[in-house]
């Protein structure tokens, strides 16, 4: 299939599977931490535990996998929740750290110690124009 000459349809429906992928993703690592917090002593569980940690990285890939094929960019929602070195699925908190410094939310991974920085002066400006804009409008009923 050529480029960009995708139909609407199927970009809508690559962007819910994205979506789907990584609310299991989400789902399986709530899953994860609550049964080793409620239950400690189940042992079939345990068994389990390394396929279960790499589960969520799954989902992950599969949304990248779409995500390639039909050209489309992962959902806002979701695009600082993995990795873009070693495509895991972050939890903040758990297995990534976000900070901010230098007008830029900086999310590091703990798995490969890859930093991703997000500058965030666009949606400063953004802010601004918005706040400026009210304002003039604010004004103009005024009068
Ligand atoms: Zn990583």
């Amino acid at each position: 299939m050529r480029r960009g000459r995708r139909p609407k349809w199927m970009i809508e429906i690559a962007k819910e599977r994205m979506d789907i992928l990584f609310s299991l993703a989400q789902k399986e690592y709530d899953n994860k931490n609550n049964s080793c917090t409620n239950n400690p002593q189940r042992a079939n569980e345990r068994v389990n535990e390394s396929s279960a940690n790499e589960r969520p990285n799954r989902y992950v890939e599969l949304a990248l996998k779409i995500s390639k094929k039909y050209n489309t960019s992962i959902p806002l929602k979701w695009k600082r929740r993995y990795c873009k070195s070693c495509h895991k699925f972050l939890q903040p908190g758990i297995n990534s750290k976000i900070r901010l410094s230098n007008n830029q939310v900086n999310i590091k991974c703990l798995e490969c110690n890859h930093i991703l920085h997000i500058p965030y002066k666009k949606e400063q400006k953004l802010k601004r124009r918005a706040k400026i804009e009210s304002y003039t409008i604010k004004k103009r009923n005024h009068e």
